[in-house]
């Protein structure tokens, strides 16, 4: 199929329809991940068939030009041939072995290599962004003999039950303030706290710091939303963990070799000691990986007492494909090209926007940007919530209609692939202009 075709009416038509009706007699909700089912922007989602660099094609083959991205991981475009090649090539050698491999060991290498806090430090593999989170956690509290730790408002780190307290992300679309079927006491000692708010992390660690395990944060939330750190937020995390010895955790799910190749922590300057990798790290398959200081991590069984395990942990073909992605993007750097589109889709929106007359306010870090249907701006979850969600729906589904398919969530990131060339963002933009135009 050619990859420069013009992109087709996106909105689910009678081949997706029939498919989420069937899809929903067997699988809850018809999705194996609630924002997939579209709720929050109506209409039923497109059925994908085959994704290639920045497109995809649906069931009733409309051709998309993608920003979701697999939700990041796709930071090359979809289906890279290499990554393929690596992933075939693995698979013909056996799926799994639940054993030590070579493979491994020159990922977690390069991954130490790459992410700045796992320097000289280690990383253990696991299979999802839920799982790193979860065991990074149990590790800190491991580590430092305390229980309690600390989240903030609207960030998303996955599902455990302890971290599912005023998550962004699907529960955010949902307006689920936390889960059924969380038992209080599992969430007792999560302490949550607005996000991007200094004082408020002063003031917790002055009357509680030598309680607090973690602090565990998005460095750039994704799960609002694309919201990027105050000036000094992190810097200042990052002093009073050490100060009241408290383990500090950057959960770099979303933005770890995204916003740069080190993750926010090299764009920003602040290094965590321990780090949640998911998503790119596995170049699109179920790979997630947690890892930092080795003092800390010298703590995970076999070889410390923190027991944490799986079959399916640096399984081969995850390992083939995020050894194949990291090893493309040190050969050939993306984040300049990246940083200068995304400026220019972010600034086309922008005035776009202005030009319909409607309240907009767009975040950007790197390839990761959400455009807020709101007139201020946005420094945490409480702002984000003030967005106009029924005019994102809208938004959602004019662009959509126009080929565009974007995260069927004001409370997400849009990313950029490698493959998101200028023509595709011009092509985005003339979209967005008659959107915009749209729904004013
Ligand atoms: N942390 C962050 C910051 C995330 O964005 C996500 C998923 N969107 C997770 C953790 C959970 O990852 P997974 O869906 O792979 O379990």
């Amino acid at each position: 199929m050619n990859d420069t075709a013009t992109p087709r009416d996106g909105r689910a038509q009678a081949r997706s329809q029939e498919l989420f009706t069937a899809a929903k007699r067997v699988i809850p909700g018809g999705v194996n991940s609630p924002v997939r089912a579209f709720s929050s922007v109506g209409g039923a989602p497109p059925f994908i068939k085959r994704a290639q660099g920045a497109y995809l094609w649906t069931e009733d083959d409309a051709q998309l030009i993608d920003y979701v991205g697999t939700w990041g991981p796709a930071l090359l475009g979809h289906a890279h041939p290499e990554v393929v090649e690596a992933v075939c090539k693995a698979a013909a050698d056996g799926l799994s072995f639940g054993a030590a491999t070579k493979a491994e060991v020159e990922f977690a290498e390069r991954i130490c290599s790459m992410v700045p806090s796992m320097n000289g430090g280690m990383v253990r593999l696991v299979c999802s962004g839920t799982e790193a989170t979860m065991s990074a956690l149990r590790l800190a509290r491991g580590f430092t003999g305390r229980n309690k730790i600390v989240k903030m408002d609207g960030a998303y780190h996955g599902h455990a039950d302890m971290l599912l307290v005023a998550a962004g992300s699907g529960a955010a679309t949902l307006g689920i303030p936390g889960s059924a079927g969380v038992p209080p006491r599992m969430v007792e000692d999560t302490v949550l706290l607005p996000h991007n708010d200094v004082s408020a992390v002063e003031q917790l660690c002055t009357e509680q710091g030598d309680q607090l395990a973690a602090i565990i944060v998005e460095p750039v939330a994704g799960n609002m939303g694309c919201v990027p750190p105050r000036p000094g937020y992190l810097e200042r995390l990052r002093e009073l963990c050490t100060e009241h010895g408290i383990v500090l955790v950057f959960d770099e799910v979303m933005t770890g070799f995204r916003v740069a190749r080190g993750g926010a922590q090299e764009r920003f300057g602040v290094t965590p000691d321990l780090t949640c990798l998911g998503k790119i790290v596995g170049g699109g398959m179920p790979v997630g990986a947690y890892g930092g200081r080795r003092e800390i991590m010298e703590s995970i069984a076999p070889v410390g007492p923190v027991y944490q395990a799986g079959t399916l942990s640096g399984n081969p073909l995850g390992v083939a494909a995020g050894l194949k992605t990291l090893e493309l993007i040190d050969r050939d750097p993306p984040y300049a090209e990246l940083e200068r589109r995304s400026a220019r889709l972010a600034e086309g929106l922008a005035q776009h926007a202005a030009a319909a007359g409607l309240p907009f306010h767009g975040n950007r870090v790197g390839a990761m940007l959400t455009g807020f249907f709101r007139a201020g701006p946005v420094h945490d979850y409480a702002d984000a919530k003030g967005s106009d969600l029924e005019r994102f729906g809208r938004f959602h589904q004019q662009m959509l209609a126009r080929g565009i398919y974007l995260a069927p969530s004001q409370f997400e990131a849009a990313f950029l692939s490698a493959s998101h060339d200028d023509a595709i963002i011009d092509r985005t933009l003339e979209a967005a202009a008659e959107a915009f135009a749209a729904i004013g």
